[in-house]
Order: structure tokens, then C-alpha cells, then sequence
């Protein structure tokens, strides 16, 4: 009886049917009845809990190490094609990507191919305007393009402590999944 309502529990915390579906898959073993599902999912709620703590620790980590010394990034090679990165949408000044590392089943990176001293967003000046709303828009396209566009999110890491770990300015855009605030 505990186990089935921490179950019901649980069944309230996934935001819809389409995260419990992908927490099942992501667990290799098929379900053949739903009490099976139903007792699996505690295990399955901590494994995915254990699984973003560590992404999470992983990026800052990241952050910790990573410096604005203006140097070129792995994003220069990404640009120059130089390494491979499946894209999403390019035109003159911007470049879309998906990201190696994705935090949602949509996890996209929008970036400026000319970095024009935009290691972080807090190095914008007014030159940049015109850049920052082609990348805006840009990942408007990117949400239209990945099917999300009625929900996602825009995020800008900016310096350490924002948990930036690439000093190429970049847009990450989000979505797929039931986004959380505050974001932590
Ligand atoms: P930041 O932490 O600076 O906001 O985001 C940098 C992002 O770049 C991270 O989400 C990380 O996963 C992604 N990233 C780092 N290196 C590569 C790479 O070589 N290819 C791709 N596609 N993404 C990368």
C-alpha cells in the first residue's frame, strides 16, 4: 500500500505521459504489466535524479576550469567544420548545432559564426545588436525546426558563475520536456 501511493506520488511528479514513456525506454527492460511499471518507478525516478545531479555537477566543473582569455574555442572548429556537429539551421551569421551533451530531449546551441569579442553576453556593446537578434531569431527558427516552438527556452550562460564553460557567446534552446522554475 506505501509503495502504491509514493507511486501515485511519483505518477503526479512526471509532468506527462511522454516523460514517463522516455524514463521507460531509457530503462533497457520492457514492462510487460503496469503494477510492474508502477513498482519499477521509484528506481527509475532516482536513477534520473542521480543521472541530472551529475550533469549538473559536470558543468560546473566545466565552468570552474574553463577562463575568458579570448582564446579560439572547439566552437572556431565546429564553424570551420573542422570537427563534425550536427546542425540545425545556418545562414550568414549564425550557426545551430545540437548540443554533445543534451540537458532536454531538444537541446540546441545558437551561436555567432563571426565572435567579434562576444566570449560572454556581458561583452556585448551596441556594435553587437544587430548580431544579438539574428541569434534571437535565429532560435526561434531553431524551436519551429525541432517542433517545439509552442514551449521551449532560451538560456545564456554568462561567466563562471553562470556555469559558462564555452568563451564563444552561445544560446542554448531547450525543450521536449516540462521546464522547471526556478532553474536552479
Ligand atoms: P556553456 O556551459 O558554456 O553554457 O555551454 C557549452 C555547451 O557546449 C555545453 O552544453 C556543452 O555540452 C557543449 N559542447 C561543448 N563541446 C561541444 C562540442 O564539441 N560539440 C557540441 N555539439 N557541443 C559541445
Amino acid at each position: 500500500m506505501a509503495a502504491t501511493s509514493s507511486s501515485v506520488m511519483l505518477l503526479r511528479n512526471f509532468s506527462t505521459v511522454g516523460r514517463i514513456a522516455q524514463s521507460v525506454r531509457s530503462n533497457s527492460r520492457i514492462f510487460s504489466t503496469t503494477g510492474e511499471l508502477i513498482r519499477a518507478l521509484p528506481r527509475i525516478a532516482s536513477q534520473r535524479t542521480i543521472s541530472s545531479t551529475r550533469a549538473a555537477h559536470n558543468e560546473e566543473a566545466a565552468a570552474k576550469s574553463a577562463s575568458d582569455t579570448g582564446a579560439p574555442t572547439i566552437f572556431d572548429k565546429i564553424i570551420a567544420k573542422e570537427i563534425p556537429s550536427d546542425i540545425v539551421y545556418e545562414d550568414e551569421s549564425v550557426l545551430a548545432f545540437k548540443d554533445i551533451n543534451p540537458q532536454a530531449p531538444v537541446h540546441v546551441l545558437v551561436i555567432p559564426k563571426l565572435r567579434d569579442g562576444l566570449t560572454t553576453l556581458g561583452k556585448a556593446e551596441p556594435r553587437h545588436v544587430e548580431v544579438l537578434g539574428q541569434l534571437l531569431h535565429a532560435s526561434k527558427i531553431v524551436a519551429e525546426k525541432e517542433g517545439i516552438v509552442d514551449g521551449f527556452r532560451v538560456v545564456i550562460n554568462n561567466g563562471a558563475e553562470g556555469c559558462q564553460s564555452v568563451y564563444h557567446l552561445h544560446l542554448h534552446v531547450l525543450g521536449g520536456r516540462q521546464m522547471k522554475w526556478p532553474p536552479g
